[in-house]
């Protein structure tokens, strides 16, 4: 008991010079809670027996609260480098944006914009049609609508198409992206009664046109984009849904998950049709992701044809569901990149990733291995191997891309806590286990990161 006795009161500790010091510079009810936890740390760590009295010494005490305090006024979402080699990383933020985009949130956060102006006329606008051009430029929709991702897309337009009525959708598309979306809880979420046809590895034309009744209100086509089934299997196309549709005067609404812009060309595997070859079969109403293939930032995109899209902008759930300024300042400067193919290819990060060589890749690792060679502390052995990297984000499940890997591993730690040692650097460095080895895949590591990474693996050193 006396180890417990011997515990500082808070008064007492916010007198000491080193807690005084920085009176100044923090705020009072941050401070008292930094120490409070602190105390409450000893206190628990004296009835368990593992403290020590030395452990409570000013010293010690004052250390531990200015990092508490330190810890405190840090940021909780911060920078990481991304070394799993999975491009659409969902809890990585998915797209890094491209630069451009970058000077265009620089230009529009700290202050007005024309939001909802029509600078021409001087009179109210709407903020959607910042985009709305452009975006039919690009896929050759009549009209088009962006809201805050694509399962609020979904949502929206099953809504408003749907609601109170039945929706067709094969057994093979009931995906689930991610846990929290689901397209039978979402479906039941909009109102709408889920019609399942078909089995889950085939569904044929006649499955849809005898599930037909008075009630029918949409036939849903949905992109199976996390998982491919293969073998014995058949699908029936929008080309043919659309047909269906025509027959029974239903519309037919495709969602596209990711939606690529751009065929991309030197990607061996790549077999996703472009937004535009999806429209061209026909649909009313398709939905697609702003930061899967697209490299944007987080946002629903919905094209089709204007009928359709017209009733959605006065949908009184839009309002939940909007983008605002951030998005569409993001998402314009990303599409400008796509009026020319070459240029999209080139500067949106999660294009340039996807199409990198593997030449350029394993160029690239040798640079690093030297440059690393020549800084890194002794007990710490990097090395380059071949291996594969996804596109991840619920994309292109199937597609494998050769890679160069970095192998790092440092003396005395097993992979796992060489793992959580970069984990918990400054600028936390993400890698992946592989056979008990550690790995860091160059496709998602930019040169701008490389010197986070150097100053993780350095960092190693200290740590000991
Ligand atoms: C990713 C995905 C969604 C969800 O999109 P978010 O933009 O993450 O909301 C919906 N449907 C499909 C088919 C997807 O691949």
């Amino acid at each position: 008991m006396t180890l417990l006795n011997s515990i500082p009161k808070v008064d007492k500790v916010l007198g000491w010079p080193g807690i005084k010091a920085i009176h100044g510079q923090c705020p009072r009810p941050l401070l008292l809670k930094a120490v409070r936890t602190v105390l409450a740390e000893l206190r628990a760590e004296a009835l368990c027996g593992d403290g020590s009295a030395s452990g409570l010494s000013e010293q010690t005490v004052t250390g531990r609260i200015l990092s508490a305090v330190a810890v405190a006024r840090s940021f909780n979402l911060r920078k990481v480098v991304n070394g799993t080699g999975v491009v659409l990383h969902t809890n990585l933020g998915r797209s890094p944006l491209p630069e451009s985009a970058r000077q265009r949130l620089n230009d529009i956060v700290s202050g007005y914009t024309n939001l909802e102006l029509d600078l021409q006329n001087g009179v109210r606008g709407s903020r959607y049609d910042h985009v709305e051009d452009i975006l039919c430029e690009l896929t050759g929709a009549e009209a088009a609508l962006v809201v805050n991702n694509n399962a609020a897309a979904v949502l929206l337009a099953l809504t408003s198409l749907a609601s109170g009525k039945e929706v067709i959708v094969s057994r093979g598309e009931l995906v689930e992206i991610g846990g929290s979306f689901r397209i039978p809880d979402l479906m039941r979420q909009s109102g709408a009664i889920l019609r399942e046809v078909g089995t889950t590895n085939r569904t044929h034309p006649g499955d849809y046109r005898n599930a037909v009744t008075v009630d029918t209100g949409l036939i849903l086509k949905v992109h199976t984009s996390n998982f491919a089934i293969v073998g014995y299997t058949a699908e029936v196309s929008g080309q043919e849904l659309v047909v269906i549709g025509k027959e029974f005067s239903l519309p037919v609404m495709v969602d596209a998950g990711s939606g690529n812009l751009v065929g991309i060309p030197d990607l061996p595997g790549f077999v996703e049709p472009t937004v535009r070859d999806l429209l061209r079969e026909g649909p009313d109403i398709l939905t697609f992701s702003g930061d899967k293939l697209l490299g944007g930032p987080q946002a629903g995109i919905i094209v089709g044809r204007r009928i359709f899209i017209d009733p959605l902008k006065k949908h009184p759930l839009l309002r939940a569901v909007r983008v605002d300024k951030l998005t569409l300042a993001a998402l314009e400067a990303t599409l400008h990149l796509y009026r020319d193919e070459r240029q999209a290819l080139q500067h949106v990060p999660t294009l340039r990733m996807l199409t990198v060589s593997p030449t350029e890749l394993e160029s690239r690792g040798k640079r690093l291995l030297r440059r690393l060679r020549k800084v890194l502390p002794t007990g710490v052995e990097v090395s380059l191997v071949a291996g594969f990297s996804q596109a991840g984000g619920g994309a292109l499940p199937l597609l494998e891309l050769p890679t160069t890997l970095l192998d790092v591993a440092h003396e005395g730690d097993s992979p796992q806590q060489l793992e959580k040692k970069l984990r918990g650097c400054k600028v936390p460095v993400l890698g992946r286990i592989s056979k008990e080895r550690y790995l860091l895949d160059l496709r998602t590591i930019p040169d701008e990161d490389v010197p986070h990474l150097v100053a993780a693996l350095l960092s190693l050193a200290d740590q000991n």
